[in-house]
């Protein structure tokens, strides 16, 4: 890809793209890996743009399949199996429980992405056929442990007959694809007329719109506002049944028409001006935080104390990349998750620890609590604890909070 033309436009084609923001080194995976690992993962830059034709907010000069090809194959496998961990049951449920209510409990599913097979067994317990792919170690556990069957491979056309299926499912999937519209189209094939669209995928309209450090992924291209995802849905064929917002993600649920032609994209300039002003708000955002929380460490060396992160996932991989932060900042990187003690982030050298470091801390010392869905758990869990370090979170701003506050918005502002 050329950095002098503009890139194309993955959702209308139009080559009206314009940067928003950069991040310049965002590593290629932002979980815990283990220590050996994390020298293979890169840091690229990331840049998050807009169309300025139908109003979508994708990444620019992604870097190239080959290269983000071993997420998927490979580092996907330190993700949490619903199946063994129970982690992600909950979203699944609600998932579940929005599909009943419009799609029947029998005929034929498909899930593609399906990692472990996990809500591909709630359908098969509610009494459909079901089938699934996903390239990742995942697929093998579908197979072993659920008894579904999964294909280890990347979705893609002639997998399966055409109209085979009422129900296709991708959940935190469609936000990967390459190319948005091909892959409704492939959908729309797999189904037969009257069947059900369904996806899950992260809510643009909540993470950029509050801020959220890890709300940008190399390996999501594209960042989906509610009504920029209905006008791709209705364009390629389907009729909305449901949208809504539900937690941190959107729900969508869209019946196959008996016609599937492609509709000439509907442009709304209304559409385009709040895509742009969503990355505006989030580019406004991130500057302020990356201000305040570079202030917070150099204040916080400067005051002879020492500064740590609490959670170690992609809001503190994502923290310490869009701040600009190294292991010279940060002295300690703690998390409850056994699974995650042991390994480290794939930018910052620190071994992460159980939170049983932070124990020893002083007032001097400041401890970051980099969560954003479960701030306030995480509060509430440190605040059990007997710390004496001040704590910080970052949501709705970054500030000072008490440790087991109820509400972090009830608390002081520091500044
Ligand atoms: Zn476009």
């Amino acid at each position: 890809m050329s950095a002098a033309a503009p890139q194309h436009c993955l959702l209308c084609g139009s080559g009206q793209t314009t940067p928003e923001l950069t991040i310049p080194g965002l590593p290629l995976f932002l979980h815990a890996v283990e220590p050996d690992v994390a020298a293979e993962v890169p840091r690229l830059p990331f840049t998050l743009g807009s169309c300025a034709t139908c109003g979508h907010l994708q990444q620019l000069d992604a870097p190239p399949e080959e290269v983000v090809a071993p997420i998927y194959t490979r580092l996907f496998g330190s993700y949490q199996s619903t199946a063994r961990t129970g982690i992600g049951g909950l979203r699944a449920q609600r998932f579940l429980d929005f599909l009943s209510a419009a799609v029947p409990g029998t005929g034929r599913a498909l899930e593609v992405g399906c990692f472990d097979g996990w809500f591909l067994s709630l359908l098969q317990q509610r009494g459909m056929e079901v089938v699934g792919c996903d390239p990742s170690p995942g697929a093998d556990i579908a197979a072993r442990e659920l008894g579904v069957e999964v294909r280890r491979e990347f979705f893609r056309r002639g997998m399966y007959p055409d109209g085979a299926f009422d129900l296709f499912v991708a959940r935190q999937v469609f936000e990967h694809v390459q190319d948005a519209q091909g892959f409704l189209g492939l959908a729309s094939s797999a189904l037969r007329a009257g069947g059900h669209l369904a996806l899950e995928l992260p809510d643009a309209d909540l993470w950029l719109g509050q801020g959220v450090l890890g709300s940008l992924f190399h390996e999501h291209v594209s960042y989906f506002t509610e009504r920029v995802l209905r006008t791709a849905v209705e364009r390629a064929g389907f009729q909305v049944v449901m949208l809504r917002h539900e937690h941190t993600d959107l729900f969508l649920l869209a019946r196959r028409q008996a016609s599937t032609a492609v509709e000439k994209l509907f442009i709304d300039p209304e559409i385009v001006r709040h895509g742009r002003e969503l990355a505006a708000i989030y580019r406004s955002r991130l500057a302020g935080q990356r201000k305040a929380v570079r202030r917070l460490a150099a204040g916080t060396r400067a005051n002879g104390g020492h500064l740590y992160l609490y959670g170690a996932g992609v809001h503190s991989s994502s923290l310490v990349a869009a701040c600009g932060l190294t292991a010279a900042d940060i002295d300690g990187v703690v998390d409850d998750g056994p699974q995650s003690q042991g390994k480290v982030l794939p930018n910052l050298e620190r071994t992460i620890a159980e939170p049983g470091l932070l124990d020893g801390t002083t007032p001097r010392d400041v401890v970051i609590v980099s969560g954003f869905s479960f701030q306030e758990e995480m509060l509430a869990r440190l605040g059990r604890r007997s710390i004496a370090a001040q704590v910080v979170t970052l949501y709705p701003a970054v500030r000072r909070v008490e440790a087991g506050a109820v509400s972090a918005s009830s608390s002081s502002a520091t500044r």
